[in-house]
């Protein structure tokens, strides 16, 4: 039996995961949260022998992991005993130079640290577990899978803004994309589902969770994405703007707000929960549905701008065969899917409004029989990526 231990760390957090390889069965999980919190860190561990939550001092990324080492052995499963063959490392930003899985050594690891420039939210909590990770499990290969590099095949005209290249080339300014791992395991199931060739479709994914972003998928390869240099480009999201006029943050630092504030204002505190007090769609949707005329405002502007990049796509990929929604809101939100589609009936899309609002949480289309466009929801499942991915390269390495 092989697994792979599927690491999701934070600047506070590790999420991890143990994935049986080619089952995907889950053998344990976990979350140990409030690292360097005195007096708050807690670990939720999950295996054979059900829920365990222990809370603790955990000073830093080490301690964390040697706390869930420890779960392991308490709950009466040592992490030995897994047949772990491989870490694979969820990681943010890659920069262009990650464009694949890459084994981590100690210049790699370097590496992603350095690119905490380009995402100072992610990479640091990455470096972190990535170097507590390997002091804990020296002997297995520790593989980084980018969020960036699914869109590597970007082409140029999309990634480029139009700025002095000297500038941009100086300080790496360029349009980037995340939510590569999702997309890539999200469009592959959509064919899969369809049960026809990748490399024939073009797609336009929606992922549309507390971050949300778009992609064009011409078979099986990004062409364009919402998200640009950092996750704040593009859709309208849980607390992030999405697209701004550049100009708006000028305004505000003459005005006197500090960068940093303008930083929190566009990635904490704005979107739905900046349009309407409250992150959660479903908070939302209530209020909206209660007369709350602020929700309501909120959803329009959503699912607007949402619009704008189908439409975008559409042009771009010169028509689709699939849109694929996927993530929090796009698995759950049926009113959204159906305000987001309506009115495409002029390029041939058409939902079929049962198949819409079933409640059911696999994978299943949801346009109407005879509709060009299939539109499908695929869970998405970005940790059994992760874990094929890493056993692809380690396999690979083999060779
Ligand atoms: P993350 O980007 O943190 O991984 P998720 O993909 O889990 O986020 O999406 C989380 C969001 O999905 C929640 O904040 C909520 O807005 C939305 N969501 C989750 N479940 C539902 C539901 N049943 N109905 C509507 N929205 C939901």
């Amino acid at each position: 039996m092989n697994a792979v231990l599927v690491v999701n760390s934070g600047s506070s957090s590790i999420k991890y995961q143990v994935i049986e390889e080619g089952s995907g069965a889950r053998l344990a999980q976990g979350l140990v949260e409030r690292i360097a919190e005195r007096g708050a860190g807690r670990v939720v561990h999950t295996g054979s022998h059900g829920e365990t939550i222990v809370d603790g001092d955990i000073p830093d990324h080490a301690a964390g992991f040697a706390a869930i080492v420890e779960r392991f052995a308490e709950t009466g499963t040592p992490i030995e005993s897994l047949g772990i063959v491989a870490v694979g490392h969820r990681v943010v930003h890659g920069g262009s130079e990650f464009i694949a899985p890459t084994l981590i050594d100690d210049e790699v690891a370097e590496r992603i640290l350095e690119l905490a420039e380009l995402a100072p939210l992610h990479n640091p909590g990455h470096h972190a577990a990535i170097i507590a990770a390997r002091a804990v499990f020296p002997e297995l290969p520790h593989v980084a899978v980018f969020d960036t590099a699914f869109h590597q095949t970007m082409p140029e005209k999309a990634y480029t803004y139009a700025i002095d290249r000297e500038l941009a080339a100086e300080h790496g300014i360029r349009r980037y994309g995340f939510h590569g791992i999702s997309h890539s395991i999200v469009s592959r199931r959509a064919a899969q589902h369809l049960g026809r060739p990748l490399d024939s479709l073009k797609q336009i994914v929606l992922h549309l969770g507390n971050g949300a972003s778009m992609c064009a998928i011409d078979g099986g390869r990004s062409v364009d994405t919402s998200m640009g240099l950092t996750p704040l480009e593009g859709l309208v999201m849980g607390t992030r703007s999405g697209n701004i006029d550049a100009g708006a943050i000028f305004h505000l630092l003459r005005r006197g707000v500090s960068v940093d504030e303008v930083d929190r204002e566009l990635n904490k505190r704005s979107g739905f929960l900046g349009m309407t007090g409250t992150i959660d769609f479903r908070d939302v949707r209530a209020a909206a549905a209660a007369g709350d005329a602020a929700a309501q405002l909120a959803i329009e502007v959503y699912v607007h701008r949402a619009r704008h990049y189908l439409g975008a796509y559409l042009a771009v990929l010169e028509g689709a065969d699939t849109i694929v929604f996927t993530a929090g809101l796009g698995e759950n939100g049926p009113d959204l899917r159906a305000l987001i589609c309506a009115g495409f009936e002029w390029c041939g899309l058409r939902l079929d409004p049962a198949r819409n609002d079933a409640r059911d949480s696999g994978t299943r289309v949801i346009s109407a029989e005879g509709s060009q466009i299939t539109v499908l929801v695929v869970p998405t499942d970005e940790e059994a990526e992760i874990a094929k991915q890493s056993t692809a390269l380690v396999a690979s390495l083999a060779e």
